[in-house]
């Protein structure tokens, strides 16, 4: 089982995400554990103090060292394991990614830290396995980055998804974004499902995938486009569409 723990100011902002649909199942059936830590129960300060002013001077308040390092040391001590990362969220870290997912659904235990303000005393880092961003932006805290990773990491562990067929085609399991998906009805405001999918013909219909996961990937996604290792039948498929491949 993996265990999450997350330590936040705020462990009231996960009740509602947590306990619905797929990551509620997970949590019933055991596959998942996360625990809440509020970090403020961590200060040893008479007011629970967790913030402080910069030394130095400037805007806003820092995150103390204490009450983050006697959490971590708290949740690592209730969990034995050598399969743990401790992530601290963070707008400079590593961008995650679902290479990244992949790699957490393998660990035991995760630790997540959430900044808040102007972030957490640079001394954390010293506690720390790996500093993650979930993209070029900055929020006001780590706890929509804990939620993205605690997410994407859970549904790629065996039995969290209903079929997990579905996770080994989805974009990025194998390079590529993945193919269009249609549903009923055949016909919705005069624009028709591709015929090719009501064909029945299962290598036509491969085909067809294939394709038009090239041509998105190509199209949407030049930066992943170049690092695929084309086949000789994804250079055909290329070819017919009129698209020109890396060699
Ligand atoms: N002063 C910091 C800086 O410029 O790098 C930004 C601090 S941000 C306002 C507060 C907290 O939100 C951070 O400590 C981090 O935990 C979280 N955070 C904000 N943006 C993030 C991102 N893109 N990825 C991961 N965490 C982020």
């Amino acid at each position: 089982m993996l265990v999450f723990h997350i330590l936040t100011l705020f462990p009231e902002f996960f009740t509602g995400p947590l306990d619905i649909s797929i990551l509620k199942r997970a949590r019933e059936k055991g596959l998942i554990r996360i625990e809440l830590l509020n970090i403020r129960d961590f200060s040893k300060d008479k007011h629970k103090k967790v913030d402080d002013y910069p030394y130095g001077g400037g805007a806003g308040m820092v995150m103390k060292p204490e009450p983050i390092f006697e959490a971590v040391e708290f949740a690592a001590s209730t969990i034995e394991t050598e399969k743990r990362r401790i992530i601290l969220l963070s707008p400079q870290g590593r961008v995650f990614d679902q290479d990244m997912a992949r790699e957490l659904a393998q660990e035991e235990h995760i630790i997540l830290i959430c900044g808040h303000y102007e972030g957490v005393d640079e001394r954390v880092k010293t506690i720390i396995t790996d500093e993650v961003s979930i993209g070029d932006f900055v929020l006001t805290g780590g706890e929509i980055p804990a939620l993205a990773i605690v997410d994407a990491t859970s549904r790629l562990i065996p039995g969290v998804l209903g079929s997990y067929e579905s996770v080994k085609e989805e974009s990025f399991s194998n390079g590529l974004l993945e193919y269009p998906h249609y549903t009923r009805p055949e016909v919705y405001r005069g624009l028709r499902v591709p015929e090719v999918l009501l064909s029945g013909n299962h290598r036509e219909i491969e085909m067809f995938r294939r394709r038009e996961a090239l041509r998105r990937t190509f199209e949407k996604r030049p930066d992943l486009f170049k690092k695929l290792k084309l086949t000789e039948e994804d250079k055909k498929l290329l070819k017919e569409m009129g698209l020109s491949c890396q060699d």
